[in-house]
């Protein structure tokens, strides 16, 4: 299912960071410990009630020296490219300035709906500065507060009764989707371009689907695939879509719609930061990922480059051990071919069930070679495990007290369930219950 996407755009210091944080949350993130992805986050996943939703805060999309209207104009853009609807916020207390008039103007062009909202209106007192707000030409203007938590109810109620019909915009589940992610320029769009331009793959018409205009949906060997979001990646030139935070947070939606994730790198350079945030991001959202080390053929090699490639690779995505490392060249076609047989393996691995039976004799035997811990006279027992969901793999393991299960021992246990089963390119998740 494809979450509705809301944008908060508008002037710097009305409290659009503030209201993000409201909505979102204190949710912590794994990632944030590992690679740093959610630090300082602009964009997010949050519940509103029965509403589920992404959120993107424009205003951390910061440019730099920009102009005012030029740094506007272009968190404009990228809310009315991202999102469906669009939260316009003002700060109810300095009224109505030229500046919201300047976002205003931009606003009108988009075919988004937009909501707007007044903020800093802290006490009911305060509702009369709305009025003042309807000359913006935005209907209704939906009192809020940020600092006290008020009227966000109402303003995503708004936001929510037009969100878009979802149905048609999902593919069928025999579908594979994945995408390419990666920084700019490490070959995304040439590898897109040399799997497609493989004679074997037949561009076909997924039935159903509205999102063909940026997906490349095809088929090979019978299998159906939609390479999810290659408009984006193709869309260049753009000035903020070089902007790191904006790469990421595009990667970001694209890897939400993906059963599998591509990790692209440049083998001509060494590994970056943000490619570790971004497969932090793929890593966190459970999906299959594979590790693509493109360019391969613009890199001096002798017999050990690869293996000490391999050992980078490793070290650096070191909470990616589970997945399988290619080594492409989009230029000369080389190994291109292989991406499409990993691609089914992982999926067929992340959408695996193992049978309780085999399971438990994987659990009890680990138990037998490595005793459970014990903490303050207390031993960790485990009664029996389960496999509860797929994509990925989700097991439960009940237990006698979830305290006494720490990280290192669940970590042995997702080894040994690795060795029996084959887990390949996707993450697998333990979560410890208590049975007594
Ligand atoms: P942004 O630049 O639009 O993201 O604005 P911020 O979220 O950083 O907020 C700017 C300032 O306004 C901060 O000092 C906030 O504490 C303050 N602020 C945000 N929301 C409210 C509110 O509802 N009432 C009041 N009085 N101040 C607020
Ligand atoms: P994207 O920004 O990640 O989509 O990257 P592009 O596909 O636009 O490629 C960026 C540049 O790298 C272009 O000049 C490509 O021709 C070049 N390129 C892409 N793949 C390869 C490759 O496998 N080998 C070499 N030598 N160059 C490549």
């Amino acid at each position: 299912m494809t979450k509705p996407v809301i944008a908060i755009v508008g002037r710097p210091n009305v409290g659009k960071s503030t209201i993000f944080n409201r909505i979102v949350g204190e949710r912590v993130s794994i990632v944030e410990d590992v690679a740093g992805v959610t630090r300082d986050r602009i964009y997010s996943s949050a519940e509103w009630l029965t509403h589920d939703f992404n959120i993107i805060d424009t205003g951390g999309i910061q440019l730099g020296d920009e102009p005012f209207l030029e740094e506007i104009r272009q968190q404009a853009e990228v809310a009315m490219d991202e999102a469906d609807v669009i939260i316009f916020m003002t700060n109810g207390r300095e009224g109505v300035t030229m500046e919201d008039e300047q976002v205003a103007k931009i606003l009108y062009k988009t075919k988004k709906p937009v909501v707007l909202a007044v903020n800093k209106v802290d006490n009911p007192d305060m509702r009369d500065l709305i009025w003042d707000f309807y000359s913006l030409g935005f209907g209704d203007p939906y009192p809020i507060s940020g600092s006290h938590g008020l009227g966000l109810g109402d303003l995503l109620d708004e936001c929510a009764k037009n969100f878009p019909e979802q149905d048609d915009t999902d593919y069928d589940d025999s579908v594979i989707k994945f995408s390419l992610i990666g920084r700019p320029n490490v070959g995304k769009s040439s590898l897109v371009n040399a799997i497609l331009g493989d004679q074997r793959v037949i561009v076909s018409d997924v039935a159903g689907t509205t999102r063909d205009a940026i997906d490349s949906p095809y088929e090979y060997n019978g299998q159906e695939y939609v390479i999810i979001d290659t408009a984006g990646m193709r869309k260049k030139g753009k000035v903020y879509e070089t902007t790191e935070k904006y790469s990421v947070l595009r990667a970001m939606r694209a890897i939400e719609r993906s059963d599998v994730v591509l990790v692209v790198l440049n083998g001509e350079e060494g590994i970056q930061e943000q490619d570790k945030k971004i497969a932090g991001y793929a890593h966190e959202a459970g999906k299959a990922i594979i590790i693509v080390m493109n360019k391969w053929d613009a890199v001096v090699k002798d017999e050990k480059t690869m293996n000490k490639k391999i050992e980078e690779i490793r070290e650096q995505f070191v909470y990616l051990d589970y997945a399988p490392i290619v080594f492409t060249s989009a230029k000369t076609g080389k190994r291109v071919h292989d991406v499409l047989p990993v691609i089914n393996r992982v999926h067929d691995n992340h959408t695996m069930r193992v049978q309780s039976s085999i399971l438990n004799e994987v659990i009890m035997d680990a138990i037998a070679r490595n005793p459970a811990p014990t903490d303050k006279g207390r031993r960790l027992r485990i009664y029996y495990g389960t496999q509860v969901a797929i994509q990925p793999p989700t097991f439960v393991v009940f237990v006698n007290d979830v305290e006494l299960m720490h990280f290192t021992y669940e970590r042995f246990l997702e080894n040994r369930i690795r060795d029996t089963f084959d887990f390949e390119g996707t993450p697998i998740r333990i979560i410890t219950r208590a049975r007594d």
